[in-house]
């Protein structure tokens, strides 16, 4: 799969150049044109797919598996104490480019790149929103049963959503 305009894309198939780190059948690793850091590198799966809501689940462990080999290369590479593993994911998370991809930024101490600031729930917020997330997850577990799924078999039990959710109230 391939989208005409996008630039990932046209790194993919080589219509556009750019500093490769790692290449494998489902995964491309190479600098980021506007390094944080340098070595700031972005994972991207070779077919197109918008962001994380869109990735294909075997293909989402291609890319965390890529992310633990790539993030090792990187700290060993250059030495660097630390690394923030981040996805932007839709306009309102701050993706520009709309081809998954998973920034690897490796940080010195001190190095000055500010991160968010965290802020506070009001009393019983969290249960709330922890109520939303459980419930929706009960939905995803009809659409993908936890007991077995293309990239084998997952944990059951106290994993459940359901167990989660019945401990919230
Ligand atoms: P986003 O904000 O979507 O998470 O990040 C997109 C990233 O892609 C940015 O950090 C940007 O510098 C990088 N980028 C955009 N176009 C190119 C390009 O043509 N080549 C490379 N190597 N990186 C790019
Ligand atoms: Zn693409």
């Amino acid at each position: 799969m391939n989208a005409t305009n996008c630039i990932f894309c046209k790194i993919i198939a080589d219509e556009v150049p750019a500093v490769k780190v790692y290449e494998n059948e489902h995964i491309l690793a190479f600098l980021d044109i506007t390094p944080i850091n340098p070595g700031h590198t972005l994972i991207i799966p070779k077919e197109h797919h918008e962001n994380m809501f869109e990735l294909p689940e075997a293909l989402t462990l291609e890319m965390m598996r890529a992310v633990k080999k790539i993030s090792h290369g990187i700290k060993d590479g250059l030495s660097e104490p630390g690394m923030n593993i981040i996805m932007n994911n839709g306009v309102a998370a701050g993706q520009t480019v709309f081809h998954a991809h998973i920034h690897l930024i490796p940080r010195k101490n001190g190095d000055g790149h500010a991160m968010w600031k965290g802020g506070k729930y009001s009393e019983g917020e969290a249960e709330k929103v922890a109520r939303a997330i459980i419930a929706a997850l009960e939905v995803e577990t009809e659409k993908v049963p936890l007991k077995e799924t293309s990239a084998g078999r997952r944990a059951e039990g106290s994993e459940s959503p359901a167990g989660l959710y019945a401990s919230l109230f």
